[in-house]
């Protein structure tokens, strides 16, 4: 879907005004672990400004936390781990085997590119053995789109990633699931666009992947670029960052809002802290109890609940979550 920028116009009406009333929480079911900043990429559309020269990362007390929140709440159904390249930062191992113990449903957000650096060969394997959902970024199935939004020689190394999961079984066995993850270019000044419809791009995806290289997948998933992180800086650096807002408040679609993952979902930064998702946590907008207090790990286990929050904390990027088929980390929600 490509659409022409919208001229400026008055600031887009809040976006709990756009509801009708403010976002609620639903029971906690996802727990979602932004291990930190450390990643051996430096991708143009990263909302996490993540990269090899970053130190942020778990400590032994917050890992430790996590480990206890996972064992001790039999609600939470799923435990996610993302970065930062997870893989290469303080904890990622012992929660995958926790989560495992626990009997959660795992995912890991990989880059894949990750396979081939050293000390992390092993990771197929151990994602294999762990039955680790594999969530990985592979914005097109051309090498030329992809180098250029990842750095040179991405494409040809998640190929060689995803040949090894399918090898492992990924893709054919029910119990190892690789789902891609699409978002659009970065929004440039001719022109603005929200995913395209997801089935049909799975579709081609798939075509082309199996005949170029042999590689069978299970779904794809379509995201929007939202205007945070690396995108944010180069809507700015192009002037076009209120153009691009106005944008997603043009397509706002009700009928997403029922599905959004901020709803069921905690997310936890390297140091602890509560946010309703990975996207607020980016933009540090801490997820916050009904009298206004900051949440911590900490507080959900002196609590002994999970379920501490009323309200989602919502801002202007939350239209990036709305607009047209709506947007998640599980991609598309209508
Ligand atoms: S988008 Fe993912 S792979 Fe790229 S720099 Fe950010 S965390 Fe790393
Ligand atoms: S950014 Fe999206 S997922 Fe996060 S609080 Fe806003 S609507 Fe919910």
């Amino acid at each position: 879907m490509i659409v022409s920028p919208q001229p400026v116009s008055a600031a887009s009406a809040s976006f709990d005004q756009s509801l009708g009333a403010a976002l609620t929480k639903r029971s906690i079911r996802v727990l979602q672990i932004n291990l930190g900043k450390r990643c051996n990429l430096a991708c143009t559309h990263c909302h996490v400004e993540a990269g090899p020269q970053r130190t942020e990362e778990l400590s032994t007390e917050v890992c430790d936390q996590l480990i206890d929140v996972i064992q001790r709440f039999p609600q939470l159904e799923t435990v996610d781990l993302t970065g930062g390249a997870p893989e290469m930062n303080y904890g990622f191992r012992p929660l995958v085997a926790a989560a495992f113990a626990a009997q959660k449903s795992i995912i890991v957000r990989s880059n894949l590119t990750i396979f081939f650096v050293d000390g992390f060969e092993d990771l197929p394997e151990f994602f294999a053995a762990h039955r680790v959902r594999v969530v990985a970024s592979l914005p097109c199935y051309l090498a030329e789109n992809v180098d250029r939004q990842r750095g040179s020689g991405v494409f040809d190394r998640s190929i060689a990633a995803l040949q090894r999961l399918n090898d492992l079984g990924y893709g054919h066995d029910p119990n190892l699931v690789i789902d891609l993850v699409y978002n659009p270019p970065i929004p440039s000044r001719d022109r603005f666009s929200l995913p395209p419809d997801q089935a049909t791009l799975e579709q081609a995806y798939q075509q082309r992947l199996l005949a170029d290289h042999g590689i069978v997948f299970n779904h794809l998933l379509t995201i929007t670029n939202l205007p945070i992180g690396r995108t944010k800086l180069a809507l700015q650096a192009r002037q076009l960052e209120a153009d691009y807002c106005q944008f997603l408040a043009d397509n706002f679609n009700p009928a997403t809002v029922a599905g959004l993952m901020c709803r069921d979902e905690l997310s936890v930064d390297y140091r602890g802290y509560l946010y309703d998702c990975d996207f607020n946590q980016m933009e540090s907008i801490p997820a916050r109890s009904p009298d206004g207090k900051i949440l911590t790990l900490a507080d959900l286990l002196a609590a002994n609940s999970l379920d501490l929050i009323q309200t989602v904390q919502t801002d202007r990027h939350c239209y990036g979550c709305t607009a047209g088929a709506g947007s998640s980390c599980g991609g598309a929600l209508t």
